[in-house]
């Protein structure tokens, strides 16, 4: 028997995608609560969450610890912030929304005058009703955010400011899920967990990661998969920086963020435009009868930026939904349980899935009859199949697979020219292969 050593993945059987949806958003809103930040305590209790659901390795990073170019800061920990009028009323209450607080704000007890208030404040001209979320990570300073609605109300001549925050030498934290498969090749699925209360991102991504991680635990993988929780920028740097032994291995990745909204997928390019990760996800996409978007690459955005960087150089591109900044309520109150849907995050899973299952199975044949047509009524593949659309479609893709087997062509490549979903052309070869007009080319 020719390839007996060539065996699927799980992958091709169908799986529950809209449970996986609706358990993303269950793990969203246990998460939407905690105050994220870059470190600390919202951070690590979200790691603890997640490796409540996946086997999750979390490592701590010291202040102070050089990366690359960057040095890890000190952590940052916040209980209570709030601005109190002159009646003594707080107007403003980090307890009600941990964004009403100006990320890594230092302390501060004093009572000031409304101008000097006013200029630690932040809010939206042009959303007067939403809290804008804001970040200082390296320049040391303290705010408050909230509606500009309320900012124009504000009418006493003093207001008392309290934050109740620290930094200290602590650590980064971040975490990562490794699934072996047969072979080391892997796959690098990257999110960011540094946000507050906000859904869309990055909520999203950490919840999708997280069924990713469980869905790949319950399959038996040919390849292997990297599943890497942190924050960005210095996050996603410090890892870089302590695991460059295992980037040799990363053949494909991808960053998610930005995944349960109601736009239409958006797939940006890795740097090396035509990358196998590129191939895979628009093969994905345009086979999907969907609408959807591409950007191109840009060295701006999430953390595939630092993937792509002159040095490291990792196929990584980003699939998300709306990209960061292009829907209004991004970095602001309204990126919240509303903006979210467990049928979006689904079709967002979805679209993972298929391009993990293209990862895990793309391999290449070769036709062992390929004078001429073989005779495929003669070894009962003219039947209609199951799970295939209809007869037509299923010679079709035989046809395809067989002409297209000659060493050159990858069952990605034999999907991307006859414009047939890769699982459609999977299913073909598999017949083939099972009717011994296959045979599989070690790689
Ligand atoms: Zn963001």
């Amino acid at each position: 028997m020719n390839g007996v050593d060539f065996k699927w993945s799980g992958f091709i059987s169908e799986y529950p995608v809209n449970d996986l949806g609706s358990d993303a958003y269950a793990f969203i809103e246990i998460l939407y609560p905690l105050c994220r930040s870059i470190t600390g305590a919202g951070t690590r209790q979200t790691l603890q969450l997640v490796s409540q659901e996946i086997d999750l390795n979390v490592s701590e990073v010291a202040t102070g610890t050089q990366v690359f170019d960057w040095t890890v800061p000190e952590e940052w920990n916040i209980r209570d912030a709030y601005v109190e009028d002159m009646a003594g009323n707080k107007i403003i209450d980090f307890k009600l929304s941990n964004l009403h607080v100006v990320s890594y704000s230092m302390p501060v007890d004093e009572t000031l005058s409304k101008e000097d208030l006013d200029s630690h404040l932040h809010s939206i001209p042009e959303h007067p009703e939403w809290i804008p979320y804001r970040t200082s990570y390296y320049n040391k300073t303290w705010g408050f955010c909230l509606p500009e609605n309320q900012r124009k109300s504000l009418s006493d001549e003093q207001y008392k400011v309290y934050i109740d925050s620290d930094f200290k030498q602590g650590s980064l934290s971040y975490g990562e899920c490794y699934i072996k498969g047969e072979s080391k090749e892997e796959f690098l699925l990257f999110t960011h967990i540094c946000h507050p209360s906000l859904c869309n991102d990055n909520l999203s991504g950490i919840s999708i990661a997280t069924q990713l991680a469980k869905y790949l635990s319950s399959q038996k993988l040919n390849k292997s998969y990297r599943i890497v929780f942190a924050p960005a920028t210095i996050g996603s740097i410090s890892w870089l920086s302590q695991n460059q032994d295992k980037l040799l291995n990363i053949k494909a990745g991808l960053v998610l963020a930005v995944a349960g909204d109601s736009g239409s997928l958006t797939y940006k390019r890795s740097r090396n435009a035509g990358s196998y990760i590129d191939r895979m996800v628009l093969n994905v996409l345009e086979t999907s009868g969907k609408e959807f978007n591409t950007l191109d690459f840009s060295p701006y955005g999430y953390d595939e930026r630092q993937f792509a960087s002159p040095g490291i150089n990792l196929p990584v591109g980003s699939l998300m939904r709306t990209p960061n900044g292009c829907y209004p309520e991004y970095h602001t109150s309204a990126d919240n349980l509303d903006l979210v849907k467990p049928e979006y995050l689904s079709d967002t899973i979805q679209a993972y899935i298929d391009v993990l299952n293209i990862f895990d199975n793309n391999t290449t044949f070769i036709n062992l009859q390929p004078y001429g047509e073989p005779q495929l009524g003669k070894r009962g593949l003219y039947r209609k199949t199951g799970g295939l659309q209809d007869i037509e479609e299923s010679i079709l893709a035989k046809l395809w697979v067989l002409n297209l087997s000659d060493k050159d062509n990858d069952l990605l490549a034999i999907s991307i020219k006859s414009k047939m979903t890769f699982k459609t052309i999977q299913c073909a070869a598999e017949e083939l292969f099972q009717a011994g007009l296959l045979e599989h080319v070690k790689e």
